[in-house]
């Protein structure tokens, strides 16, 4: 055989983590290949994550407001229909741009894209099984592990991705549900939970715990949001766990009780989505050939620079440790390359935001309010309700708050929650007022536009060193 050629960084994986690292490497006039398995890059985040829901969710929040939000606002509809189909294609459209998008900007930055499914053969070689057939290996001076994570099965439920589905199949499915049995009230529950509710299917989240939102969120902001989910239809069971499901019909049956033990109660639905976490995935890796271990969660074991025991092989994104989020492996890939090139690195994890894309949208970053307490830091809260912000009144659409927790001595932010329309857009403010020290009082100081919702913004930030003036 002809030996692999060698390149200075060979990437597996081309989700958000990889293709990233890539561009980056080409850009730094690094010799790359990026090996991608599912014949599409993006990975999860462009295939079947943010992207596709976030098109679902916009069109779904279109189509809502369309039903029940116009006549008030003096806009008569006449007879208004889904047509979920069309929905599908606008979500797969958008997708399909943006994966062809990468790939151009792979040519680029002369970075090679192989298709098809990588394993070490040894330290430094991957073997390739192509997706057209046959195989090939390439070598790397450097290597990045990038290959992403997979939804948390339920023990118990077979995964079909049309009656018991992961949200992959809850991004395809071919008809609205009468009735969706969401278990698992994080993220991705209460957005897919959100797109079908607004479609028309009666929606139940089942969660575990005694609040939603999953791990972050702050308790106050997630009261706020599960009220107004609540409004719009969604129900909620907490403190609630499913002991067992049964799928064998076409209606799935699932057997709940109180967290802390209980009453049993049969609830049923014709989708089941589990929606219970994500966990790591390093399946046929052959990792095990180069005896690199996984930690008790499957995460990839690395130091500061991202490196494993192997100082030349790095793993970045959902595959290893911190939050799975799509910006988070995106800062992690250009700081490996970074390791590699410069010798320097660096990402802020303290600094990374988190915005679920409901309606209103919920975004935070740095710390909650219970975080701060539960390190013993002295501090202080402040918020303004968007019922008082004078453009979300001309929006009608007031929901929601802003709230700053700060030091109590030194003024300086910990942390920033918001539940509100936009959030996920107003955060970058409160994300860059992190990462620069900022105090309350150096944002309550910052002129805001008017009228604009950023002007809670503001507010919020004057009501922690001292008064907000529209409240
Ligand atoms: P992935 O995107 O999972 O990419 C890994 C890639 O590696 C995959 O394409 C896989 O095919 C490939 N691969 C695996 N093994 C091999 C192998 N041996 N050889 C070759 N290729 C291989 N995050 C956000 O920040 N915002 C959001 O709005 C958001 N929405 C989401 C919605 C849903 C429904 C889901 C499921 C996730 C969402 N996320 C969101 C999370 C986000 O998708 C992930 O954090 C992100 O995709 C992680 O990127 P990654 O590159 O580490 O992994
Ligand atoms: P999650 O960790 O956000 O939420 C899972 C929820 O399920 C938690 O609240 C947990 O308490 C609950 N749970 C766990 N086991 C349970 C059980 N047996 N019964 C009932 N409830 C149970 O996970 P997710 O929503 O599956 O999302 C996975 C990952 O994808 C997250 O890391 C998230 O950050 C990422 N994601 C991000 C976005 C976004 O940024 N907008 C969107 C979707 C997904």
């Amino acid at each position: 055989a002809t030996p692999a050629e060698e390149k200075d960084l060979v990437i597996i994986g081309g989700g958000v983590a990889g293709y990233v690292a890539a561009i980056k490497a080409g850009q730094e006039g690094l010799k790359v290949a990026c090996i991608e398995k599912r014949g599409a890059l993006g990975g999860t985040c462009l295939n079947v994550g943010c992207i596709p829901s976030k098109s679902l969710l916009n069109n779904s929040h279109l189509y809502h407001q369309i039903l029940h939000d116009t006549k008030n606002r003096g806009i008569e509809v006449g007879e208004v229909k889904l047509n979920l189909e069309q929905m599908m294609k606008a979500k797969d459209t958008s997708v399909a741009g943006l994966t062809k998008g990468v790939e151009f900007l792979f040519k680029k930055n002369n970075v090679e894209y192989i298709k098809g499914t990588g394993a070490f053969a040894d330290e430094h070689t991957i073997a390739v099984n192509l997706v057209d057939g046959g195989e090939t290996s390439v070598r790397g001076k450097n290597i990045i592990i990038a290959t992403g994570s997979e939804a948390t099965p339920f023990p118990g439920l077979n995964i079909d991705e049309k009656k018991v589905v992961t949200s992959t199949g809850a991004i395809a499915l071919k008809a609205v549900p009468k009735k969706m049995l969401v278990i698992g009230g994080g993220i991705i529950g209460l957005e897919m939970g959100s797109v079908w509710s607004r479609l028309g299917a009666e929606v139940t989240v089942v969660e575990f715990l005694g609040q939603i939102g999953g791990p972050g969120m702050d308790a106050e902001i997630s009261k706020s949001i599960q009220k107004i989910l609540g409004k719009q239809g969604m129900k909620f069971k907490l403190n609630t766990k499913v002991v067992k499901g049964d799928d064998s019909g076409d209606i799935v049956k699932i057997n709940v009780e109180a967290a802390k033990g209980g009453k049993e109660e049969t609830l049923e639905a014709d989708v089941v989505l589990v929606a219970i976490g994500r966990r790591p995935y390093t399946a046929g890796l052959g990792l095990e050939n180069i005896g690199l271990e996984v930690d008790k969660r499957g995460r990839i074991v690395i130091d500061q620079e991202y490196r494993t025991k192997l100082p030349h092989i790095r793993v970045i994104g959902d595959c290893t440790f911190g939050p799975m989020l799509a910006h988070k492996a995106e800062e992690e890939a250009v700081a490996a390359v970074e390791f590699i090139t410069k010798n320097y690195g660096h990402v802020n994890y303290n600094a990374i935001p988190s915005v679920m894309y409901t309606h209103p949208e919920v975004a935070w970053v740095g710390q909650s309010e219970a975080e701060v307490k539960e390190a013993g830091i002295k501090y202080k809260t402040g918020t303004f309700p968007f019922s008082a912000n004078s453009r979300a009144k001309t929006n009608l659409d007031t929901d929601g708050m802003v709230k700053f927790v700060a030091d109590a001595e030194t003024d300086r932010i910990l942390g920033i929650h918001i539940v509100g329309p936009n959030a996920g857009e107003m955060i970058a403010e409160g994300t860059l007022a992190l990462e620069y020290g900022a105090s309350t009082e150096d944002v309550g100081r910052t002129s805001h536009a008017h009228p604009t919702l950023s002007e809670a913004f503001k507010e919020a930030a004057m009501a922690t060193y001292g008064k907000a003036i529209h409240y």
